[in-house]
């Protein structure tokens, strides 16, 4: 370590504290993350270590990363902006390519208009705590992603959780606002770490009965959910007018970076002038507005895409649970876990399967709750059924060789 850190104080000896866990799990191999890919070699394949590996741990649902398509499309872009954008988005880092995306996310998602930011965390965290603030009430899934957290505590609005996608414990909480209290609600479209569905109908049923504004976090269901990848409210067939605040990612299903806020007129307008992840901070890069920009064109284009994807997560599943595999709560997103266990046994599997080339990464506690560590697959519209299978194939026999298996709550 670097000798920089003072002797005796209290951050130093948090800093120290961290390091000397990180280098336990390191000397017992339990130590997984940050393994550099040093390329894409087609499909659904990426070299990591010098070796080829087949990707199960990739957002690119939808095989756009890398396509030529959008790699030309990113190049024009940097011919004709160049690297960056100038400045800040309000005064003069605002690019042509910045508007035509933001209206092109309009159109795509059946919203008056949309504004883009330069990550998908950073329009959470903006977003929220410029909609809602103190004396306001902000209510959240207690599965909701970090960046959503994040935003309602620096709203300093009054945080309120209810249980996971449970309609029930949702309406007790709303119950118990004061009426004149600004609410909002906000959930995720697909819930990351298990892969399932919101009940948006029943959510969108109680926001308007209590008058509270709902946000829906799309980062996994954009280019993902409904025929057409439109996202949740095509899934379900409701009007996208039925979700004040739509935002997402356009670092997933779309093969860029950045984040999106779609709505009507009056709300874009104004988080345009107000959020300070706007006002403060440099827009997208031009290669990034114009990968996202060709990406959706290509969702169009091509169904076939979306339509895959859904057929490959549907397989997968059905096969995974074929072989015994707990597949939780997982219905029909890109996103499917294979429930493990232990922390140290997740990260074990993720090692064997690694060595016996399949990338799929461990989620563990705190991510997790503790004992439900957790193998995610991420299946993409490229992945053939030969892949599938495989992959299916060789982590039911890995699992079933390492020292915690059967895990609490697993099948036997
Ligand atoms: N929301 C959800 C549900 C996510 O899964 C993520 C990223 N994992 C984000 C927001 C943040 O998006 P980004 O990586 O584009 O910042």
């Amino acid at each position: 370590m670097q000798g920089t850190l003072k002797v005796d104080d209290k951050i130093s000896a948090r800093i120290r504290g961290w390091h000397q866990r990180f280098e336990d799990l390191q000397a017992h191999g339990l130590y997984f993350f940050n393994q550099p890919i040093e390329e894409l070699c087609g499909g659904v394949r990426v070299r990591t270590g010098g070796r080829e590996m087949l990707m199960f741990a990739s957002y690119g649902y939808l095989g756009l990363l890398g396509h030529p398509r959008i790699n030309a499309a990113a190049k024009a872009a940097i011919d004709a902006f160049g690297t960056g954008t100038h400045g800040v988005r309000l005064l003069a880092g605002t690019l042509k390519l910045h508007t035509e995306l933001e209206q092109t996310i309009a159109r795509f998602k059946h919203t008056d208009a949309a504004v883009t930011f330069s990550s998908g965390y950073v329009t959470n965290l903006t977003a929220i705590s410029t909609m809602v603030g103190r004396h306001d009430v902000v209510i959240c899934d207690k599965l909701n992603h970090a960046s959503i957290v994040d935003g309602c505590l620096l709203s300093g609005a009054d945080l309120v959780r209810f249980r996971h996608n449970d309609m029930a414990d949702l309406e007790r909480c709303l119950q118990k606002v004061e009426d004149d209290a600004a609410k909002l609600v906000v959930v995720d479209a697909v819930f990351s770490m298990d892969g399932d569905i919101v009940n948006l109908p029943r959510v969108v049923e109680l926001c308007q009965k209590y008058g509270a504004w709902l946000m829906v976090d799309e980062a996994h269901s954009i280019g993902v959910l409904g025929r057409q990848g439109r996202g949740l409210a095509e899934h379900f067939g409701l009007a996208a007018s039925q979700i004040d605040i739509l935002m997402g990612t356009l670092s997933k299903s779309l093969a860029s970076c950045g984040g999106y806020v779609a709505g009507g007129h009056d709300l874009i307008r104004y988080l345009r002038y107000t959020c300070p992840g706007f006002i403060f901070s440099a827009g997208i890069s031009p290669a990034n507005a114009a990968a996202a920009l060709k990406a959706i064109e290509m969702v169009e284009a091509e169904p076939w895409r979306v339509e895959g994807l859904r057929d490959n997560a549907l397989a997968f599943s059905a096969m995974a649970r074929a072989r015994g595999l707990d597949t939780g709560p997982a219905n029909g997103s890109g996103v499917i876990p294979v429930m493990v266990g232990e922390d140290a046994a997740a990260i074990l599997l993720s090692n064997d399967l690694f060595a016996a080339g399949l990338n799929v990464q461990p989620l563990v506690s705190p991510a997790v709750d503790p004992g439900k560590a957790r193998l995610r697959f991420f299946i993409s519209c490229l992945h053939t059924n030969t892949q599938l299978a495989a992959a299916v194939d060789l982590t039911a026999q890995k699992l079933r060789s390492i020292p915690q298996w059967p895990a609490a709550g697993s099948p036997a």
